[in-house]
């Protein structure tokens, strides 16, 4: 568990204590900068991954012929998020071969549009310092 300080790693548990809500914190002390932190118990590090388990679930789901936005509600995930499911196990696996939803029902909320920008910058030019000493 790294330092949120200063990023050090030379970290040592520091008890527990328990918040209102129930939930356990981990305290820590840094030997690097001497400054206490604690770390909420029992969420994940990254909350952005499904668990394959919800992914085949909505796509058996959608294959029973559920829609996207129940399945959606059921499993407590954007419709979007099982859009992309589809269509990233469609082109992983032959046999993965959805209906197409039908037409007209499918929105794009603004919070869940998926943008990407400056992916395709051209690598910077790296400068040959030494050619321009004459
Ligand atoms: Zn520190």
């Amino acid at each position: 568990m790294k330092c949120p300080h200063c990023q050090s790693q030379k970290t040592i548990k520091n008890g527990k204590h328990h918040h209102q809500d129930g939930k356990a914190m981990q305290n820590y002390l840094c030997k690097g900068c001497g400054k206490r932190y604690s770390e909420r118990i029992g969420t994940p590090m990254s909350r952005l991954r499904t668990p394959a388990s919800v992914v085949s679930l909505a796509l058996k789901m959608r294959s029973e012929g559920m829609g996207i936005r129940a399945s959606g509600r059921v499993l407590e995930k954007s419709h979007v998020s099982i859009m992309r499911w589809e269509q990233k196990l469609a082109t992983q696996s032959q046999q993965w071969s959805p209906d197409a939803p039908a037409g007209g029902d499918i929105t794009v909320e603004g919070d869940e549009v998926y943008t990407r920008v400056g992916e395709n910058l051209p690598p910077l030019r790296v400068k040959r310092m030494d050619s321009d000493i004459h």
